[in-house]
Parts: structure tokens; C-alpha cells; sequence
């Protein structure tokens, strides 16, 4: 058979490689809110002023300024209400020296005033609540403080100028630019595709989660967790179901697949060396597909190449093992896909609250409960690391990072950890 293998590449390498075969897919134009979390694939200029116009701060009255200049409890000045203008509305009346507008927040500075005042600094402020509800038919109002002009006043254009660049490209769309960009009146905007990721479990022993157990057999679940990472890292899970160790079954699986206008091919298991080799003999003959020993542990074996055209991405079948490739190598590729620069999981440092062997040679990824206490970040392990004990992930909030030539890393030494769960970054 035409199998490649090459010597063990480094987790770096085959991470390089991996992403030497995705870049950006292209924009698509959606709903705001079918936007969130996803990469803007446009500029964003503003065509208004935001707010459109001058209005209240607060809730009070319209006055000039001037007028009020000297108000003080002591001295309070009066002025006449000549309107009660509310949110929404428009002024009708002019503010002009002894008159004032009473005014709601987001309403529009009537033309002449230049300040609110704030019901607290004015008599009605003072007055019990029975007598606020009344304020609306009030003929007059004592000004109990002074103002400067401006003061309590929203400018047109404060938040946003018209012909401003407010999102750029590349950003990352949170509810707070979702808000923006309905603020700006746009109904929809474009963004990168979510990647359609096939998913593929291989294997004779397994069943469908719905099926009972019969002898020999198991439950199909990298399907589930497979899928489940794809949803969590923004992409479309495409399931493909279980296709059986043999010729007939796998091509049609993978054709079935290929025909699904999908980004990106995930399979698990029947990649590693000791494989009956069905799985790498289909895979080689549908597509360019090299089959990697990555120093790391779990997910040693790794198949990666393109298959008409799709990058595919074949990973072990030990749950673990399939779990840590795809943190690894899945979830970089589809944030690639998706356009996003920050795609790194975060590290940090943590104090080892026991002590852990690394006889492999590998990168050990040791699956761990990080938590801080004061300001140091602890770790300890989740238990049996075994790449088919899917609990130990369970567990996890942490994978710790072994390198490769350090064969013990004592209780109280410091490690990196990368954050499960955490905001990924550039
Ligand atoms: P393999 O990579 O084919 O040697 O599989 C390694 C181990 O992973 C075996 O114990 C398989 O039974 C198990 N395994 C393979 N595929 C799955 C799957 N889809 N769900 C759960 N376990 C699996
Ligand atoms: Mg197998």
C-alpha cells in the first residue's frame, strides 16, 4: 500500500502542516444575529451620527445655562415650564431666557436650551414621590443649583461619526458589535462561512447509541464528542454515522460524505501502525493522505492529507486520544476556516500538587483540575490517564504540558497548563 511513514513529527510540526492545508473560507452574508461569535468579513463604516441627535442625559429640565448660573438652595431661580417633552418626540417650543423645558432622558434638546438640570437639583426632586407624578402639569420650577453648559447633554455623534470606521474586518462579533451594527441599521452583514465538518466513526465494534450492547460491542461516541467540539468551536457537524472495517462500506461512507459540500473530514480510529489496515488502504486510495506518529501522548497516530479536494483529518480512535488530536489540530484548523486570528488555547503556569512520570519520550498532555487558590494556579491529575478513560476529560479543565525529555515533574514544580475552557487568543 502506498502508506507514508515518516519519522515522528513534532506536535508543532504536524500542527504546521495541519494548518498548511485550510485558510479562510469565503463570506456569506447573514442575519446580525446569526453572526455572533463569528469573523466579520467586512469593514463597517457609519453612514449617520450616533446618537442622529443632541438629546438628554437625564431626566429633567432643558435650561439655558446662563440663566441658572448662580442657583442655589439659598437662592433658588425660577423658571416658567413652557413644555414636558418626552423620548421619541420632537421639540415644539424654544427655550428662551426664564423658561425652561421639562425633559426625559433621550429626548431632544429643545432649540435654545444648552444644560439639564437634574430633577434632584431642582425643587421637584425635593418634593415627594406623590408630587414627582405631578411634575408633568407643573407652570413652574425652582433651580436649586448652578449649570455650566453642556452639562447632562448628549452630543450628536458622540458614541459614533457619521463616515467612521466602527468594526474593521477580522473582528470577532460579540453581542456588543451585534448592537453596534443595529445601531447603524443593518439588518444583516457579512461573515466567513462556518466550516461543515464531515464526521466519520470507523470500526466493526461499534454500535449506535441507540442500539443495545451485544457481546464485543460498544457505544459510537467520538461521534458525540466529535460533534460536540465541532459545535463548540463554531462549526456545522455533519454525521456520517459508522462505517464498517471494510472496502465497500468505508468508500461509501466517505463518498456519501464528499457529497455533502463539506470543509473539512473528521475520522476516528484504524490510523495507528498496528491497525488492520482497511481504513489507511481506503483513505490512500480516495485521496493523499500521509499517516503521521505525532510525539505526543495520547493521539500518537494522526492521518492527514486531502481527500478530493477536503483536507482530512483522521484521528485516533481511543476517546481520549480523539479528543486531545482535536484540541490539538481540529479546533486550530476550523478557527482558521472561520478567519479567526486567536486560535491558541491559553497557558498558564500552575504548581504541581503531585507528582507525574513521563517514561513516553512524547509530549504528555496530562488531563488535570486546575484551581486557584490566592494568586497561584495549582493542578492536580484527574486520575487514571488511560486514553480510553473518557472520564478523565470528564474531570478536566486542564490538559498539562510534559514536554517530551522530562521523564518526572515533582509536587511543587511549576508546569504549563493549557485552559480547556478558556477565551482562545492570538
Ligand atoms: P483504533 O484506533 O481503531 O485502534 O481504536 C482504538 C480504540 O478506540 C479501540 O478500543 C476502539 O474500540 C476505540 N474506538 C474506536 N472508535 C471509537 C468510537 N467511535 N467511539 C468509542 N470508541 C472507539
Ligand atoms: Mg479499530
Amino acid at each position: 500500500m502506498a502508506e507514508l511513514v515518516e519519522k515522528m513529527l513534532s506536535v508543532e510540526e504536524a500542527l504546521e502542516r495541519v494548518l498548511s492545508l485550510v485558510r479562510p473560507l469565503p463570506l456569506e452574508e447573514v442575519p446580525i444575529l446569526d453572526a455572533l461569535d463569528r469573523v466579520l468579513g467586512e469593514d463597517i463604516v457609519s453612514d449617520i451620527n450616533i446618537p442622529p441627535f443632541q438629546n438628554s442625559a437625564m431626566d429633567g429640565y432643558a435650561v439655558r445655562a446662563a440663566d441658572v448660573a448662580n442657583a442655589s438652595p439659598a437662592n433658588p431661580v425660577r423658571l416658567r415650564v413652557i413644555g414636558d417633552l418626552a423620548a421619541g418626540y420632537a421639540p415644539e417650543v424654544e427655550v428662551t431666557p426664564g423658561t425652561a423645558v421639562r425633559i426625559m432622558t433621550g429626548a431632544p434638546i429643545p432649540p435654545g436650551a444648552d444644560a439639564v438640570m437634574r430633577f434632584e437639583d431642582t425643587d421637584e426632586g425635593q418634593a415627594l414621590e406623590s408630587n414627582l407624578h405631578a411634575g408633568a402639569r407643573r407652570q413652574e420650577v425652582l433651580i436649586l443649583r448652578p449649570a455650566a453648559p453642556h452639562d447632562n447633554v448628549r452630543d450628536a455623534g458622540e458614541d459614533i461619526r457619521q463616515g467612521e470606521r466602527v468594526l474593521a474586518a477580522g473582528t470577532v462579533l460579540r453581542p456588543q458589535e451585534i448592537g453596534v451594527l443595529a445601531s447603524l441599521g443593518r439588518p444583516t452583514v457579512k461573515v466567513h462561512r462556518r466550516p461543515r465538518v464531515a464526521i466519520l466513526a470507523t470500526g466493526d465494534e461499534l454500535v449506535d447509541i441507540t442500539q443495545p450492547l451485544a457481546p464485543g460491542k460498544i457505544r459510537n461516541s467520538n461521534e458525540y464528542s466529535n460533534a460536540a467540539l465541532v459545535l463548540k468551536y463554531g462549526g456545522i457537524p455533519i454525521r456520517l454515522g459508522i462505517a464498517r472495517d471494510n472496502v465497500a462500506d468505508l468508500t461509501a461512507k466517505i463518498r456519501a460524505g464528499l457529497d455533502q459540500q463539506v470543509d473539512l473530514f473528521i475520522t476516528s480510529a484504524g490510523v495507528s501502525v498496528g491497525d488492520y489496515d482497511v481504513v489507511k488502504d481506503v483513505l490512500n486510495t480516495l485521496g493523499r493522505i500521509n499517516f503521521w506518529q505525532v510525539r505526543m501522548k495520547p493521539g500518537k497516530p494522526l492521518a492527514v492529507g486531502l481527500i478530493d479536494g477536503v483536507p482530512l483529518i483522521g484521528l485516533p480512535g481511543n476517546p481520549v486520544s480523539a479528543m486531545v488530536s482535536f484540541e490539538q489540530f481540529v479546533r486550530p484548523a476550523m478557527r482558521v476556516m472561520q478567519g479567526r486570528r486567536a486560535w491558541r488555547k491559553q497557558r498558564i503556569q500552575v504548581v504541581l500538587d503531585e507528582d507525574i512520570k513521563n517514561t513516553s519520550g512524547r509530549r504528555h498532555f496530562i488531563r488535570a483540575i486546575v484551581t486557584k487558590q490566592g494568586d497561584q494556579y495549582f493542578a492536580r491529575t484527574t486520575g487514571d490517564q488511560g486514553s480510553g478513560i473518557l472520564t478523565s476529560m470528564v474531570k478536566a479543565n486542564a490538559l498539562l504540558i510534559i514536554p517530551e525529555d522530562q521523564r518526572l515533574a515533582r509536587k511543587g514544580e511549576l508546569v504549563t497548563a493549557e485552559m480547556l475552557d478558556w477565551p482562545e487568543v492570538e
